[in-house]
């Protein structure tokens, strides 16, 4: 047995293009050796290439990690984007907040779980760290994925992806709320006895330009047997106290 290290340095030596006599010299030990630790070492890396290869749920049959992916989807949908970024590779980018470190934990775990084959990135900008992860495959996972921006878009869900949500519609409602969403505590005044009384209770809103978009968020909404309404034309509210309280045992503030 040889040390790490050797095995390494003689690997490393290889690389430079030395042959495997030069390599034994230097290294101070057999031509046998090289050679078996050189071919060892391609052998591994094409297994890895074809691993890498063939990682796709959707065109390899790879398992789906659907708790993380119904999550992502809805990350994706609220405030993703893909681009492709060299010859057939897309990056699919999130841009979280500064001010919610645990999402940004989040977010980069769940694109792990989906693509594990990719490694993922995060980048910091001014106020925000972009989560990132690169893959050919991203557009098989995300077919919404199209030019110019989603509201401008039909953004329609497959029927793979609707059965997703379907079996995990809390952790798609969650991903929504934790990008284009927020929960906070709304003030309102009542007027009575003479004077002005504030209430405040907490309510979620989920604001996007894309009407079906929204729509997706409020069947999402109805099968959690949330009640729900659109606040504005671009916004939906969850406001009553039954409401928020059913919506908080799948989302909760953003962290
Ligand atoms: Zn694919």
């Amino acid at each position: 047995m040889h040390p790490r290290e050797t095995v390494d340095r003689a690997l490393r030596l290889s690389a430079l293009g030395l042959i495997d006599r030069q390599v034994a010299e230097l290294c101070g030990v057999s031509l046998g050796a090289v050679q078996k630790w050189r071919t060892g070492a391609r052998r591994a890396n094409e297994d890895e290439d074809r691993r890498r290869r063939r990682s796709c749920p959707r065109c390899h049959e790879q398992p789906l990690d659907e708790t993380a992916y119904a999550y992502l989807l809805g990350l994706y949908l609220g405030d993703g984007h893909i681009v492709l970024c060299r010859k057939g590779v897309y990056q699919l980018s999130l841009s979280c907040g500064d001010n919610w470190p645990g999402l940004i934990a989040e977010a980069a775990d769940v694109m792990a779980a989906v693509m594990p084959t990719s490694s993922v990135s995060r980048r910091r900008k001014n106020g925000c760290t972009e989560v990132k992860s690169h893959s050919k495959h991203w557009v098989c996972l995300f077919p919404q994925h199209g030019p110019g921006r989603k509201h401008l878009r039909k953004i329609a869900l497959e029927d793979w992806q609707r059965k997703i949500v379907e079996m995990h519609p809390g952790r798609f409602a969650r991903g929504l709320m934790h990008s284009d969403g927020y929960r906070g505590t709304n003030r309102v005044r009542r007027h009575f006895n003479g004077s002005d009384h504030w209430y405040e209770y907490p309510r979620y809103l989920f604001g996007n330009e894309s009407k079906d978009i929204l729509e997706l968020c409020g069947e999402v909404l109805d099968l959690l047997g949330v009640e729900w309404r659109y606040s504005r034309y671009n916004t939906i509210s969850v406001a009553r106290r039954g409401a928020v309280e059913r919506l908080d045992e799948f989302v909760g503030p953003k962290y």
